[in-house]
């Protein structure tokens, strides 16, 4: 049986170019880039090329992006990093429905003696921007916002909420791991200070992310030891994974207004005719500031790990939350803090696209889901006949 993949915010698969460029630096361009024979010295150079790849895709100078080991990595050196080089500030503001890779962080710095302010968000998933300026004060060392939700793919107005809070002796960070390579970004025209990424999210391998720093962000490093990555980030570097990012951004620079749209009419065919054919369903998250390839569905008065079930059995695979957090049996922080009923969030199922997506694979789980949420009402204890 085929697979049908529409868990691309979990994890996608590696772009055919990103491998075959990886592939040399395995068994044969295998030296440490920071040798000094010119085995190693040509890695370094590769190295080079790699950041100014990711740079491009971004809109920045290549000497602001650091390599790390994934968004989780990155997420962690900026709430840390930022926190470590203020001592004198003990505030961070971030929002609910963060992932864990931002929330757990900033809940254990409470344990450190700092205050985390975690904006709520409206019925749509946004926070609200006074909301976040009331909270902003002097002690304030950290803002730190994700672009796009893993959840429902809402986007957050990052420009502007960068705008508000730098300027104000504070550091502003984003994570981007589910906006970068989906939708276009241009850091040369944004007050971001601080954006994490991620590799796998965007056809690259697993392992491999980066973290932006703006030029002049006081940010203390993370990870210590040797004096890679400028000093600002220490440990050999995953060379293959550096080299596949860097084909990775480029590809997704080269069509990303294309591809996109390609994607969203995909996304949108499948959700339409979903919430169309399926009875007592709705989308979570603002429909229209959203990830291209991203669908949050609410199937009234069943369980989300029921209809994955089912659609795994024709090989088609979705999530019922973020990848992290599914495997407990708590409804998703995400759905909970936009105020979808219990009900209603315990049926949630997120359909979320690439590029590698077909029509075909789209037509035939919309043939197929209809069927499944009937069946699976039909066996509802909730649901009075
Ligand atoms: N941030 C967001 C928004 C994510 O969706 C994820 C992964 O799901 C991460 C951070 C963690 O990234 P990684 O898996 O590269 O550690």
């Amino acid at each position: 049986m085929k697979t049908i993949y529409f868990d691309n915010n979990a994890t996608t698969r590696i772009a055919d170019e990103v491998f075959e460029e990886m592939r040399p630096y395995f068994c044969e361009l295998y030296g440490n880039p920071s040798s000094m024979h010119t085995f190693g010295g040509q890695i370094g150079r590769k190295i080079r090329s790699s950041r100014e790849q990711v740079a491009g895709l971004l809109g920045c100078d290549p000497i602001e992006i650091i390599f790390t080991s994934g968004g989780t990595e990155s997420d962690n050196a900026a709430v840390k990093g930022t926190l470590a080089a203020s001592p004198n500030k003990r505030k961070i503001i971030t929002t609910r429905v963060e992932h864990p890779a931002v929330l757990a962080v900033c809940r254990d710095m409470e344990n450190h003696g700092y205050t985390v302010v975690e904006l709520p968000v409206d019925k749509q998933g946004h926070i609200n921007l006074d909301q976040l300026e009331e909270q902003i004060d002097d002690d304030t060392a950290l803002v730190t916002i994700m672009y796009a939700n893993n959840e429902t793919g809402v986007v957050f107005p990052i420009d502007k909420i960068a705008e508000l809070v730098t300027g104000r002796g504070i550091v502003f960070h984003t994570d981007a791991v589910q906006a970068v390579g989906k939708i276009p970004l241009n850091l040369s025209k944004s007050n971001i200070d601080l954006l994490s990424l991620s590799g796998h999210k965007l056809h690259a391998p697993k392992g491999v992310g980066a973290l932006y720093v703006r030029k002049g962000t006081r940010i203390q490093p993370f990870m210590l030891g040797g004096h890679q990555e400028a000093g600002k980030r220490a440990g050999t570097e995953n060379v293959p994974g550096i080299v596949g990012l860097g084909v990775a951004c480029e590809l997704a620079a080269k069509d990303i207004e294309e591809e996109s749209n390609r994607v969203k009419y995909l996304r949108d065919k499948l959700e339409n005719a979903v919430l169309e054919k399926c009875p007592d369903a709705r989308l979570n998250g603002d429909k229209e500031n959203r990830l291209p390839n991203t669908s949050n569905i609410s199937f009234e008065f069943i369980e989300g790990e029921a209809i994955l079930l089912m659609l795994d059995k024709y090989g088609i695979c979705a999530s019922s939350g973020s990848a992290c957090t599914s495997g407990s049996l708590e409804p998703s922080h995400v759905l909970r803090a936009m105020g979808v009923p219990f009900t209603a969030a315990h049926g949630s199922i997120r359909f979320s696209l690439s590029r590698y997506n077909t029509e075909e694979e789209v037509d035939y789980t919309i043939e197929k889901m209809p069927g499944i949420i009937n069946r699976l009402r039909e066996l509802s204890p909730f649901v009075t006949k």
